[in-house]
């Protein structure tokens, strides 16, 4: 069909899967296993009608200024959108601008190319070295941009703030963004670095540490005059991204740290326990920093225990990508979920 010509081509993103089987244990997507904090449950039950009648506040204005409070910041310094995805996409539109190539690891979030091809930025992938970690000196070439997960995902692998520094540094003609959606588990955040430097975009979500994955809420944290600009892009695409109770449910999530800390605490020691019975069982995996464990096993291909435990109804994620095909990532579900699978595994194994 001749009209065919003109359409905007894209081979699209592939999302994990959502299945809705009684009884499964879910371990695919990252999600936290805990409920989100009781302010917010309270919230949702009483809503009323106008939370829906109504548009919300195009400046979203409880939920920045929930945030600036929060992470201690002017209000000028925060912008928000329907989850992290959508932070991030509308970043690479206004940031990642130029002629030059922009830079993220070969073995990263599959999100990254997908943007890049839809907006048309060129780009340019860096290798990281043989256990996951991202090699410095491959940032310090002409470039149009860069963007990395710290913790990278879906590796797990956390790089020491010094590095992140490392590479800001030497990028200070471009923006440099950090996606910091695993950061709550135990890493140190780069926000700090937004006050030295302008070129600097620190993004989290509420959807991983926060257990409000079903919410769509993620965040940017820059200078002021990056936050603007990525306003500009927002309000020229449309102005209501963030839905009413969005806003109400994120920002009373915001009020309850101590919940915050325990359910990411208890996610952290879970964490650490699986990794000790994994390698028992003859598992390896660089070491996480996050809500998820990235194993290979040293005899078992890992396309070939994805289905085995997927026919149990537990569901892990796996790719069919160069360097990560032999790997599954597992996401830190309660400690009963996880002594389901483990159960499983030794049995299987
Ligand atoms: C989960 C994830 C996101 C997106 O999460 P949202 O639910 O859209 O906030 C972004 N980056 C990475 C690396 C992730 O793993």
């Amino acid at each position: 069909m001749k009209w065919e010509e003109n359409v905007r081509k894209i081979v699209p993103y592939v999302p994990g899967e959502q299945p809705e089987v009684p009884g499964m244990i879910k371990l695919n997507t990252n999600e936290c296993p805990y409920p989100p904090a009781p302010g917010v449950q309270e919230a949702i039950k009483a809503m009323q009608s106008r939370e829906l009648r109504l548009y919300p506040d195009p400046d979203a204005r409880v939920l920045v200024e929930g945030l600036a409070e929060y992470y201690g910041l002017k209000k000028e310094q925060v912008f928000v959108g329907v989850g992290s995805d959508d932070v991030l996409s509308m970043a690479f539109l206004t940031f990642f601008n130029g002629d030059k190539p922009i830079l993220f690891p070969d073995v990263t979030y599959s999100f990254y190319d997908v943007w890049a091809d839809l907006y048309r930025i060129p780009y340019k992938t860096c290798a990281l070295d043989g256990d996951f970690h991202i090699c410095p000196q491959d940032y310090k070439r002409p470039n149009g941009g860069v963007i990395f997960p710290n913790p990278n995902a879906p590796t797990g692998v956390y790089e020491p703030l010094k590095l992140v520094e490392e590479i800001v540094e030497a990028n200070r003609d471009v923006v440099v963004i950090v996606d910091e959606a695993y950061i709550d588990f135990g890493g140190e955040s780069a926000l700090p670095l937004i006050q030295k430097y302008d070129n600097l975009l620190v993004v989290q979500t509420f959807s991983k540490s926060r257990a409000m994955a079903g919410m769509r809420i993620g965040f940017a944290m820059g200078n002021e005059k990056l936050i603007r600009y990525l306003s500009d892009a927002k309000f020229s695409f449309n102005s209501y991204t963030m839905n009413r109770p969005a806003l109400t449910l994120g920002a009373e999530a915001l009020k309850d740290r101590a919940y915050f800390e325990e359910i990411t605490g208890r996610i952290v020691t879970t964490r650490e326990r699986v990794k000790g019975e994994l390698k028992k069982l003859g598992f390896m995996f660089p070491d996480s920093l996050t809500n998820f464990i990235f194993a290979t096993h040293e005899r078992i291909p890992a396309a070939r225990i994805f289905q085995a435990l997927r026919e149990r109804n537990i569901y892990v994620r796996h790719w069919d990508k160069p360097r990560i095909s032999d790997y599954l990532r597992i996401t830190v579900g309660t400690d009963e979920e996880m002594d389901t699978l483990l159960s499983f595994l030794r049995e299987y194994i």
